[in-house]
């Protein structure tokens, strides 16, 4: 099949006719959105779900995200509730992912059989014009191939899925560029299985009970079962071995100092430490301060870490609070826990679970 990438904006009516056309016969269409690019089939069309599943080579048991036009668009798909729609007044259109019990017209295939199904009301124009002009709710997962980093970009989602898909539609960057915070609702108490740009200070002001699940910092244990499914997936591990620095207790600099020369390495440092390092394979993650450029740059990053194919990359651990904590969660699981402090420098210089 050939892979067309369409340039679009929301005024692009011909393309989005186009778009809207391929998803109502059952075809996927790749869309970008404020969070990363979204693979997209109709919601309603089962087989058209499950080839999202094969396009990706997506576990089938990791449920995808329905995205409608308006918060009130929920009411055909899902159950809702009051905590629903005063997240929806303050956070939607925009980067929330609420988990509600699902209606039947909902095929098992979107909710890899859960009787739960993912709502979210995506802010982004080209994908909220999909959205109007399809009149469809459209499922879409991260448009990138199983397992790699998710794209932030009409390229990488070309990269990954070139000759799958029939169309990808080239809205630019994304805003964002980290997945979007899904939530799941019980009385009045909000738990964050994913973080993302919605952070946990944001959803306290919406009630006072927010949790974060355990599976967000930690390792799931052994027989324990994932709240949300695609969490025990090792999701964004590059090919390289990612090590995170503690440097709150590891010096970075003379550390990475130590093995840039002898080492195939690449080094994620913030823009400030640049003229400290002469490694030829540095990927500047942005200020130390700039939380947001970091996420916004991060799966990039991890993307072309892979393509200079280095044996390790090295970066900071991030803070994980505040914003900071869907960097932190994205790349504890990139680098599958590995985490050098001070004690695993003691040991050789090297430890961690991974
Ligand atoms: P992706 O769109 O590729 O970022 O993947 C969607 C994410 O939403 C995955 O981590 C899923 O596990 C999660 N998700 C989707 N539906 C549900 C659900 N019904 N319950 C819990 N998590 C869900
Ligand atoms: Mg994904």
């Amino acid at each position: 099949m050939e892979t067309r990438v369409a340039k679009v904006d929301k005024n692009s009516l011909n393309i989005l006719n186009e778009a809207s056309v391929l998803l109502n016969s059952g075809a996927l269409v790749a869309f970008p959105t404020e969070t990363v690019y979204g693979l997209g089939a109709n919601a309603f069309d089962a087989e058209a779900c499950r080839s999202i599943f094969l396009a990706k080579g997506r576990p089938s048991d990791n449920p995808l995200i329905v995205h409608v036009e308006k918060p009130q668009d929920a009411e055909k798909i899902a159950y809702t509730c009051e905590l629903y729609y005063k997240l929806a007044e303050r956070f939607m259109p925009g980067p929330l992912t609420v988990i509600l019990p699902k209606r039947d017209i909902i095929p098992p295939e979107v909710t890899a059989g859960l009787d739960t199904v993912a709502i979210r009301c995506p802010r982004n124009e080209v994908a909220n014009a999909l959205l109007k002009t399809s009149k469809i709710p459209i499922a879409a997962p991260s448009a990138n191939a199983s397992g790699r980093p998710s794209p932030t970009s009409a390229k990488h989602v070309f990269d990954d899925l070139n000759g799958k898909i029939p169309l990808i539609l080239d809205g630019g960057e994304c805003e964002f560029g980290v997945e979007s915070t899904v939530v799941t609702l019980k009385d009045d108490k909000i738990t964050i299985l994913r973080p993302g740009s919605v952070t946990p200070n944001m959803l306290l002001e919406i009630t006072g009970k927010v949790e974060i699940a355990s599976a967000v910092k930690e390792e799931l244990k052994a027989g324990e079962t994932a709240l949300s499914p695609g969490m025990k997936y090792k999701h964004y591990a590059p090919r390289a071995n990612l090590y995170l620095i503690d440097d709150s207790s590891v010096d970075f600099i003379k550390y990475v100092k130590l093995r840039q020369n002898e080492e195939n390495c690449a080094i994620m440092c913030y823009d400030e430490e640049i003229s400290l390092l002469h490694n030829k394979n540095l990927l500047p993650v942005g200020k130390k301060q700039d939380i947001k450029k970091q996420t916004k740059k991060l799966f990039d990053l991890l993307r072309q870490a892979d393509d200079i194919s280095v044996d390790t990359v090295y970066a900071h651990l991030p803070s994980d609070d505040g914003e900071s904590l869907a960097i932190y969660n994205r790349m504890i699981r990139a680098c599958a826990h590995r985490v050098i402090t001070s004690d695993a420098d003691q040991n050789g210089g090297r430890n961690g679970k991974g």
